[in-house]
């Protein structure tokens, strides 16, 4: 049973040597995003722990190290899968590797990943990404319009569970927005689909200081099915 979906942004300047870097002014309202996404988090235990991520390494170390407080509770973490072929085992955390393809078919192999799992396992779902890298001139990227067009619409269409507008994005209108998480909510949201849970979408941040847009999110979970 699903019992904690999120999405969580995953710059490595999040986290300073042991935890969140509180004393970063310019992400103060990221960090408190995520520090009651924590406490969201911490009030189970779960058996199974599902990482969506563009990228290896940080893209799940960052949102894992952010989540639990002592990442002595982490558990096990078994190897990165691909997207559309995730296996399960046994409980653990598994880090699952996005690619740039179809959103779509992300969503697709997001409700085939719950049809799989084990139902009377307590499972919790991390979206990590970040939303548009072109959101200023000094911004890694560079400025581009259609960042800030990106961010606004992508924002939008969640508040409104707009799943359609969501899945309806081109793919050249991404890459020209530098966007990387976009396929990794996808694919969490397929997932919660598939749960048949109702759930309100909770917006804890969206801060986007250094030009790349941080969206902290949390999906607040009837226990009644639809
Ligand atoms: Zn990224």
């Amino acid at each position: 049973m699903i019992k904690f979906a999120c999405f969580c942004p995953h710059a490595p300047i999040l986290i300073d040597e042991d935890d969140l870097s509180f004393k970063n002014e310019e992400i103060k309202e990221t960090v408190s995003g995520i520090v009651k996404l924590r406490g969201c988090f911490e009030e189970e235990n779960y058996d199974l722990v599902l990482v969506s991520s563009p990228h290896p390494e940080w893209g799940v170390e960052i949102p894992l190290r952010a989540l639990y407080k002592d990442s002595g509770n982490i558990g096990q973490i078994f190897n990165y899968q691909e997207a559309s072929k995730v296996e399960i085992e046994e409980r653990g955390v598994y880090p699952i590797l996005t690619s740039s393809g179809s959103i779509e078919d992300h969503f697709e192999w997001g409700r085939k990943l719950y049809r799989k799992i084990d139902k009377k396992w307590k499972v919790a779902y991390i979206a990590s990404g970040d939303m548009s890298h072109t959101l200023k001139e000094d911004g890694p990227y560079g400025y581009d319009e259609v960042g800030v067009e990106f961010d606004e619409r992508f924002l939008r269409y969640l508040k409104e569970k707009n799943i359609e507008g969501i899945l309806s994005f081109d793919n050249r209108f991404l890459l020209k927005a530098g966007v990387c998480g976009i396929w990794s909510f996808g694919m969490c949201l397929g997932f919660l689909e598939e749960t048949g849970i109702n759930y309100q979408v909770e917006i804890l941040s969206y801060q986007a200081p250094f030009g790349v847009g941080y969206l902290v999110c949390n999906f607040i979970l009837d226990e009644e099915r639809r």
